[in-house]
């Protein structure tokens, strides 16, 4: 689903969106799954801020224990897209930063970046983990 920064930074919408995700997802993620965003655009003098609200169950294996269990994800990312390279480098330092020459962005592109960045890989707690599970896993 691809995003027209410099319209929607005119025409804010707060629409709810679900999108499928199935190409790219950390190999912990145990099957394709449906995340539900919402965004908007901030319009700045030289960038464009979008804001995406990202919210979805993510079917994880965790990478302790090796159980299936679905993480309650919550995700709020805010993204300067630049038009241009020098734009996008004075910035780089204090914002999130993407360059992007036409302002169109891939909204799954940008889902599947954070999800990189933001799934847990494992249970929170050691606690939470399949005990029976941890205890083969150790014995081997
Ligand atoms: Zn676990």
């Amino acid at each position: 689903m691809k995003i027209d920064i410099k319209r929607k930074g005119q025409h804010n919408i707060n629409q709810r969106f679900t999108v499928h995700l199935d190409e790219r997802l950390p190999f912990y993620v145990d099957k394709p799954f449906d995340i539900e965003f919402t965004y908007h655009v901030d319009v700045h003098p030289d960038y464009y801020i979008l804001h995406v609200e990202e919210k979805g169950n993510v079917p994880l294996v965790c990478q302790r224990c090796a159980e299936e269990w679905l993480y309650e994800y919550h995700h709020h990312s805010e993204i300067a897209v630049c038009g241009q390279e020098q734009t996008a480098e004075k910035y780089q330092n204090s914002l999130d930063v993407i360059v992007c020459p036409d302002l169109i962005v891939d909204i799954k592109d940008v889902l599947v970046d954070n999800l990189h960045l933001f799934l847990p890989k494992k249970h929170e707690k050691i606690d939470q983990c399949n005990q029976d599970q941890l205890k083969l896993i150790q014995n081997d």
